[in-house]
């Protein structure tokens, strides 16, 4: 089985830049409001398939889970008036006990309390909301997270 890490810096971000395409591209359709772009390594981890693939599914509702860690976020915002996931990012980095790797963009956070083994999450070391809104221009300039193996 290959795996990401089994292939180019370059051909990791031409993936993600194809992730993104697409997404914007569901986007439009207003009957979807959700995405979820997601990649399972293993059958214990859930994926049906032994080569390398990752999956985007769109829907017309916001997953119940979803909506519950927005209306979080967005209590955490009306209550300390900053971004949780920016406070998250600052307390990681002032930890250092969760913080697996930061690029100038993105960084890399073992969750805490994990919903499963290995959780990760990405996190832009910037303030923004969506993954497709992302800047190409800034991500070739600056190194996306993909690219740390290089
Ligand atoms: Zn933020």
């Amino acid at each position: 089985m290959t795996t990401i890490t089994a292939v180019s810096s370059d051909v990791v971000r031409s993936m993600l830049f194809a992730y993104r395409a697409r997404m914007r591209d569901l986007k439009k359709d207003r009957r979807l409001v959700y995405g979820l772009l997601f990649k399972n390594v293993g059958m214990r981890a859930g994926a049906s398939l032994a080569h390398n693939h990752s999956q985007l599914i769109a829907t017309p509702v916001v997953p119940a889970i979803v909506q519950q860690e927005i209306d979080g976020a967005r209590r955490f915002l009306e209550y300390r008036g900053r971004c949780i996931y920016c406070d998250i990012l600052r307390q990681e980095r002032s930890d250092g006990k969760r913080l697996v790797l930061e690029t100038r963009e993105f960084a890399a956070v073992s969750a805490y309390a994990s919903r499963f083994p290995f959780e990760t999450w990405i996190l832009p070391t910037r303030h923004i909301s969506h993954f497709e809104d992302h800047e190409r221009r800034r991500a070739r300039r600056r190194s996306p997270m993909c690219c740390f193996r290089s």
